[in-house]
């Protein structure tokens, strides 16, 4: 039977400790970043283990600083993955570097490190590789720090679907144990992410890196702005930099304070959706279900489905039509960079230079996963799923 009302993709699940703490925030008074993004940035540097961390207003701003920080511009490049969503790849742009996109590793679909390696020896330039831990799955980070330590190139990690990740016993947002290069991670708090402000992000890495990169963050202005208006505050600053509008607002962080508190509970009702789909659809054989590798704790930003097409009689774009006159939510993570115009035409890329990355995209998509969703909302999407292929399979 359909459902008789539309399943969103990935709404948000917000608390009334989210509500009242945003309350409190406008009845104090102070609604820019304040005390309350410092609490924010602390609670997030202790669960992640990260040595400093930076609360910014986006993910994206916190890759553009990320790079800023390191000195990437003009005539340098940095290595990426295809397989991302495009602000990835937009902020190597912002900075006029050159972006060089590489396939992906079949399982995982994140960065494939052997091709890492290969863009490095062939590419003049490279400062910095930038992976992404796709859907909240980490990429193999042993071979990409030990290829950067090789090459003595920096790190830069997209993790906003990563939170939280287990890498070999370490959070994603700490330090690869022996890495003596800069390395920074930038989070998401983008509305369907795991943990959200309705927008927001975080920057971790070393401290110096990250003063840094707080001071770009706000006007380069060389203290907080903030503590201008308070007390023990002065009017007088210096502007050291021509610095960016990246901060995050207190009023965020009051919802990030307590997604915070909220994200065990919320991961384990993540993973116990994962586990019943898997249980039901790992079943068919004209699906494909996602792995976790040995020795990784997947965040399970995205449950990714990738459909056996040879055994089915539609396509990837049917499939999704068909959840949808079901009342499913579905989506496609990601429509892979080469594809999109800007960077197709502008670098000649070709779908024959990604061929993983390709084939993958043209039978992929995600399912709704959300801690909102109710174990009827789970079993509605297993059941259209199911109905899909039973009346599809060839
Ligand atoms: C959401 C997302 C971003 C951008 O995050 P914002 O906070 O919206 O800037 C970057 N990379 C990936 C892989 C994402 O999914």
């Amino acid at each position: 039977m359909t459902r008789s009302t539309f399943l969103p993709f990935a709404p948000p699940l917000i608390g009334d400790e989210e509500i009242d703490e945003v309350v409190r925030t406008l009845r104090d008074g102070w609604i820019t970043t304040g005390p309350r993004a410092q609490r924010f940035e602390a609670d997030f540097a202790r669960l992640v283990g990260a040595p400093a961390a930076l609360a910014v207003n986006s993910a994206t701003s916190a890759m553009h600083l990320a790079l800023v920080a390191l000195g990437v511009g003009e005539g340098d490049a940095v290595v990426s993955t295809t397989m991302t969503f495009s602000s990835s790849i937009h902020v190597i742009e912002h900075q006029r570097a050159r972006p060089v996109l590489v396939d992906v590793e079949r399982d995982t679909l994140n960065i494939d490190p052997d091709q890492v390696e290969a863009a490095i020896k062939r590419t003049k330039g490279v400062k910095a590789i930038l992976p992404v831990h796709l859907y909240g799955h980490a990429a193999d980070m042993d071979a990409i720090y030990e290829i950067a330590s090789r090459h003595g190139v920096a790190v830069v990690e997209d993790a906003a679907h990563s939170l939280p990740t287990r890498y070999h016993g370490r959070m994603i947002g700490s330090p690869q144990p022996g890495f003596e290069q800069p390395n920074l991670v930038a989070f998401s708090f983008y509305a369907t992410k795991n943990l959200t402000t309705g927008e927001g992000g975080m920057l971790t890495g070393p401290p110096d890196l990250i003063e840094d990169a707080r001071v770009w963050s706000l006007h380069g202005m060389s203290r907080d702005a903030f503590k201008r208006y308070t007390s023990e505050g002065s009017w007088y600053y210096e502007v050291v930099l021509p610095g960016f509008k990246y901060n995050m607002p207190d009023v965020q962080a009051a919802i990030g304070m307590h997604q915070l508190k909220r994200l065990d509970s919320m991961q384990r009702r993540r993973r116990a959706i994962v586990a019943q789909y898997d249980e039901a659809l790992a079943q068919l054989p004209e699906l494909e279900t996602p792995v976790e590798r040995e020795g990784v704790e997947s965040a399970w930003h995205i449950y990714l489905l990738r459909l056996n097409t040879e055994r089915l009689k539609i396509d990837r774009a049917r499939f999704i039509e068909e959840l949808r006159a079901r009342n499913i939510g579905a989506s496609v993570h990601f429509i892979p960079v080469h594809l999109h115009p800007y960077y197709r035409d502008r670098y000649g890329l070709k779908p024959a230079g990604f061929p993983v990355a390709q084939a993958e995209y043209e039978r992929m998509l995600s399912l709704p996963l959300s801690p909102a969703h109710t174990d009827e909302d789970v079993a509605d999407v297993i059941e259209a799923v199911t109905d899909i292929v039973r009346e599809n399979r060839v």
